[in-house]
């Protein structure tokens, strides 16, 4: 088979097992492993590599589900696992100083590492419209639009596919919340 094709199927598989148990935030609790197929399928179709689709997957393994940087090298090697750790956030720290880190840090991404950011914040805007965090108003998903918009607009030259997904979604949901992001949450 296929090196790469297996790569990608076996982070597929891993992912799916580590967050079995693991739902979004929706009234539907939808199964997690959609949002990690999702990012996978965005980067996949704006042309990255084998390796930043198989992170795709894994993404969220460190930060959400305890799989440590070590199991990611042992099972798909450093690369994979550093991708995995420049897009995980730091849980010692608060959930504010995890959100400004995230802008602070989104000038120093590699290309690469920008895609991953980049997929995962078209496949949560996707999720604000689709399948939005049960009890989030729109002030609420207002904030997160405009959060969001603070890492990307520093992410240094983003893949031009995923950035065109992502002004596309932005714009559809900010129609659908009535406007400008500001509106309910000056900076
Ligand atoms: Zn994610």
């Amino acid at each position: 088979m296929n090196e790469e094709m297996l790569l990608v199927v076996r982070a597929a598989e891993f992912a799916a097992r580590v967050h079995a148990r693991h739902r979004r935030k929706d009234v539907d609790e939808t199964p997690y492993v959609n949002h990690l197929a999702h990012v996978a399928r965005l980067l996949a179709e704006a042309g990255c590599d084998a390796n930043v689709v198989a992170a795709g997957f894994l993404h969220d393994t460190i930060e959400d589900v305890r799989v440590s940087y070590e199991t990611l090298v042992a099972e798909f090697g450093e690369d994979i696992a550093d991708l995995v750790r420049a897009v995980t956030d730091d849980k010692s720290q608060r959930w504010q100083k995890r959100k400004q880190a995230q802008i602070d840090h989104a000038p120093e991404a590699t290309p690469r590492v920008a895609a991953l950011k980049l997929a995962d914040k078209i496949s949560n805007l996707y999720s604000l419209r689709d399948t939005p965090p049960h009890g989030w108003d729109k002030a609420e998903i207002a904030k997160y639009i405009d959060w969001a918009h603070r890492v990307v607009s520093k992410l240094p030259a983003p893949n031009a596919v995923l950035f065109a997904d992502y002004e596309a979604i932005r714009a559809k949901l900010l129609g659908r919340i009535g406007g400008s992001q500001w509106e309910s949450n000056p900076p």
